[in-house]
Order: structure tokens, then sequence, then C-alpha cells
């Protein structure tokens, strides 16, 4: 059979992946993406002359980029400069407190033991061990293979292991395991925080969210030249197999004939056949209609209540004082309970939000000229109703700024200069989203199996991205357009095959 000719629609990570992999393979690629450069959310805002990173900023699982450009031949070094942080994060609390978690468990350990005690100090060390396991249980059966039911994933772990899958505690909240851990409240509410990398609230979301912290301890990457760079590097590693890029380009409908999709048409009219099409934009957008009647039924609607979280997020360059930021930095208000109930059923945002910063001048031994403008991410979390409600980002703003200056940071913003994006923002970026940043709520003991996979409901029309199994975050949208793209050729090749042969991390 001849090679086939696909279109990727959207150059965020997942499409831009899959057409990685697709090219890599024989097939002739178009990605088309209504934006002016790749990434999506991986997006660089400029202001006033200073490209800012206004998306992702905590650069994990390197070993899925390994793998992706080690199967073309290439060493991921040699495409970007890497710098593996011994500091994951500094946090900070309105009342009081402060504390490092480092790469080194030990080194973690301890600063914890100084901060909350000797218990939670051990607390820790049994957390780490317990988020291992369930990393190690997960990683090849859920995170490296296709979308799995309940019944798969118990399979594909093996009947005789169904005790290492009990021990991901799936039916406990994230919330509830961590009190298994720390008494120290602090704790708590640091290590809940990682719930949110996926868009939930930790008071839902099930634990097994604890592996992240082993993603975590296993590198936090910064990368040389801000992380777009990771996007530039995966479009330079598909157009060096073949694909093309075609940006500025709005595809407004995915053409179905015979049942199967057969190209898109453009918002200029042209139209582009092909024998597949791989779709990295939200599946909302495909429900909601936005690419044509035909495609509607090719993934279930996404509710109002099933959405996950949205962000208020400012690229702010102007000089700081009075804290010592590292690269990445939460500042936490007290009550934690507060901010996702808020959220989730009040559909708003409390005075006092916790707030992450990334100081993107700063890490390892980069430091910004004393006095000078630095480059900041600050990240507030917010409902995601961007569709419905326009949210008014100053009085944000001034709450986030002032929880910032009682941790003893004050950003000098009158000296320098910022640009907002609010809910709404992320919905015309995102469109059908409502600027929920990462795909469906993974609430439950079921939440992360509702994600759709990488085989739509039509024939010839895959999907990739961080709303798509594994999920959100860019690793996991990495890992889903490998997944898109493996299930294309076996299709075309007439063979089904559920666990793609890849080699997954420790
Ligand atoms: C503020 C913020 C902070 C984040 N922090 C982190 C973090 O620290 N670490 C982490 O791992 N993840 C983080 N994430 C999540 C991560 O960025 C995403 O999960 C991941 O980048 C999503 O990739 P994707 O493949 O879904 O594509 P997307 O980034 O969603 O891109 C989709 C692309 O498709 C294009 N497109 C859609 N429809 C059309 C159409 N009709 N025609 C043409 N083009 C179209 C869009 O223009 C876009 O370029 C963050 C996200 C945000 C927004």
């Amino acid at each position: 059979m001849a090679e086939p000719n696909v279109i990727v629609v959207g150059a965020g990570m997942g499409g831009l992946t899959a057409a990685a992999d697709l090219a890599r393979r024989g097939a002739r690629v178009t990605v088309v993406d209504r934006a002016a450069a790749p990434g999506g959310k991986m997006r660089r805002v400029e202001v006033d002359g200073a490209g800012i990173d206004g998306g992702p900023t905590v650069f994990t699982m390197k070993w899925i980029f390994d793998g992706l450009f080690g199967d073309a031949g290439r060493r991921l070094e040699d495409h970007l400069q890497l710098h593996k942080a011994d500091i994951l994060a500094r946090h900070a609390w309105r009342r009081g407190g402060q504390l490092d978690l480092f790469a080194d468990v030990a080194r973690s350990a301890e600063a914890i033991g100084d901060f909350a005690g000797a218990r939670d100090a051990a607390g820790y060390r049994a957390f780490c061990a317990r988020a291992a396991g369930m990393y190690r249980t997960l990683v090849g059966p859920f995170i490296a293979s296709e979308k799995p039911s309940q019944f798969d994933l118990v399979r594909r772990i093996g009947f005789a292991h169904v005790d290492s899958l009990v021990r991901t505690s799936p039916f406990a909240t994230l919330w509830n395991a961590l009190g298994d851990h720390f008494i120290d409240p602090r704790m708590r509410q640091l290590f809940a925080r990682y719930a949110t990398y996926v868009g939930c609230s930790p008071f839902l979301a099930p634990a097994t969210l604890m592996l992240i912290a082993h993603v975590e301890q296993d590198g936090v990457w910064l990368v040389k030249g801000g992380m777009r760079r990771v996007a530039d590097a995966v479009r330079e590693l598909a157009e060096s197999q073949g694909a093309v890029f075609r940006f500025g380009a709005e595809v407004r409908r995915i053409l179905v004939v015979r049942g199967r999709a057969a190209g898109v048409e453009l918002a200029d009219g042209e139209r582009i056949e092909a024998d597949a099409v791989v779709f990295n934009g939200a599946p909302d957008a495909l429900a909601a209609g936005l690419l044509g009647d035909p495609v509607r039924r090719a993934t279930e609607p996404v509710p109002r209540e099933a959405r996950t979280l949205s962000a208020v997020t400012w690229c702010v360059h102007a000089p700081t004082e009075g804290f010592a930021l590292d690269h990445h930095n939460v500042f936490f208000a007290e009550d934690y309970a507060a901010e996702f109930e808020t959220i989730f059923r009040r559909r708003a945002i409390v005075p006092a939000p916790t707030v992450y910063v990334c100081a993107q001048d700063r890490g390892g031994a980069e430091r910004p000229a004393a006095g000078g403008r630095e480059r900041l991410l600050l990240l507030v979390n917010a409902p995601p109703d961007g569709d419905r409600a326009a949210l008014d980002a100053a009085p944000v703003a001034d709450s986030a700024f002032t929880l910032l200056r009682d941790c003893g940071l004050l950003v000098r913003r009158e000296d320098g200069a910022g640009v907002a994006t609010t809910p709404a923002g992320f919905d015309a970026l995102f469109p059908a989203t409502g600027g929920a940043l990462y795909g469906r709520l993974g609430h439950g003991f079921n939440g992360s199996f509702a994600r759709p996979g990488a085989r739509s409901a039509i024939a010839g029309l895959y999907l990739a991205g961080g709303g798509v199994h594994p999920g959100p975050g860019v690793p996991m949208a990495t890992m889903s357009g490998r997944l898109a793209a493996a299930r294309l050729l076996e299709d075309r090749a007439g063979r089904r095959r559920s666990v793609i042969a890849m080699k997954v991390g420790r």
C-alpha cells in the first residue's frame, strides 16, 4: 500500500510529534496551524521587547523526548540544551515559612525536617516510595499505551499483580492520601498542588496523581532559550523527516467522504485532500461543530462541569526585590480548600489565590542583573468559563501581587510592562474550551479513563494533544502524538496492537 498522505491540524506538542513520527515512517505530512509559530499553548509572549514563556514552564519526563529523537537516529542533546534543576521549586506561605524542594530526596527530607518536623520528614520518604511505586505501575500500561478501559488496565498490569494497582489508591482523593504522610497542613498543600498540573482540584482528584512527585524527582529540566525551543526542536525534527509546515492557515472544516476523513478545508476556501487527518486542537472543538457537522460525532462533548482549570496569567518584565526567587516559585495563601471550592462550585477566584511565579532569568547559576528588569510568568488558577463571563483581570492582579508582597516579594510593576491573559483570552486561542487548559477533568476513579483515545469515532480521523489520552502536560501531549501516529499506521497496515514498542522511563 502506498504511504499515506496525512494532514496534521495543529502544531502543538501532540501535532508536532505525530508529524515527526509519521514523516519518519514514510507518510507525506502537511501540518497546518492557524497560529504564526509552532507550540500552541507553549507560546512566547512579547513584552516590551522581551520574549517570555507564557505557557508551560516545567519540563519533565525527558525520556519521552529522548525516545522521540532517538527513534529518528538523533540525540535530544544535539537539539536542546537542558540543565537539570537542583531546586524543583521554592515555596513560601503568607502566614510564614519558606521551603525548597530538591531533586535529591535526602536533601528535601532534611529541609522538610527543619521546616515541619521529623514526622513529616519520615512521611515524605514514605510518600516518595509510594509515588515511585504508582509511577512504575502505571507508566507502561497506562501512560505509554493506547487508552485502556479499567479492565484493559488490570489485564495489562497482569491479574497476578493487581495488588500494585490497588496500591495506586485509585479510590482515595489526593488530599486525603496526603494526610497519610503529612501532619503539617503546608506540606499537604505543597504536594496537593500537583493536581493542578492536570487542571484538577486536589480535593476531588485521585491519589494516583502523587506519581507527579516522582516525575519531578526524576528531573525538572531548564531549557536554554526557553520552553518554546522544545516546540522548535520537534518542528525541526519533523521537517528533517520531510514534513511540511503551513502557519497562519486555519482549518474551517475536516472533509469527510463516504464516512472517512478525507482532508481539510482552510478558512480561505482552499481544500487539501488527504488519506487521514490528525486533529491536535481541543476535542471540544470537534464536538461543538467548529470543524463541521460531519465530524461532530468524532468525540464526546465535554460538559462545562467536566472542564479542567483555566488560568489568569501575566507575562511581566519588571524589577523585583525582597525575595530571592528561584526558577519555579509558589506562593500559598492558607485556605486551599476554599480556592478549589470557589473555582469549581462558585466559578470565581478567592480573594487571596495561590500564585505560581516562573522567574525565567533565574535557575542554576543564572540571575538577572541587580535592579534590572526580569522576565516573569505569574499564574493563578481560574474557572474555565471564558466563553460565558468576562473576568476582570485587574482585581485578580491586585490580589495576586498583594499575596506576593505578603510573602516578601515586591514586583515593581510600575517600572515594567506586562501582558495579561484571562480565561476568555485562552478560549479565543483554543476555541470551544472556555479557556480550560488541560482537557477533560480527571476527578474520581473514572476520570482518567474519560479522555478520548487516539482513534476517533470517524475512520481516518485521529486525535492528539493534552485533551486526549494519556492527558495534559507537555510530555503527555507528546506521548499522545506518538500514539496517534502509531494507531494511524497500524490501521493503514490493517493490524491492531495495544502497546507500541517504546522504551519507557524509570
Ligand atoms: C499557562 C499554562 C501553563 C502550563 N504549564 C505547564 C507546565 O509547566 N508543564 C507542562 O508539562 N504542561 C503545562 N501546561 C500544559 C501544556 O502546555 C499542554 O498540555 C500542552 O502544551 C498541550 O499541547 P497540545 O498538543 O494539546 O496542543 P496545543 O498546545 O493545545 O496546540 C494546539 C494547536 O492547534 C492549533 N489549532 C487548533 N485548531 C485549529 C484549526 N482549526 N486550524 C488550525 N490550527 C488549529 C492551535 O493554533 C494550536 O497551535 C501549561 C499550559 C498552560 C496554558
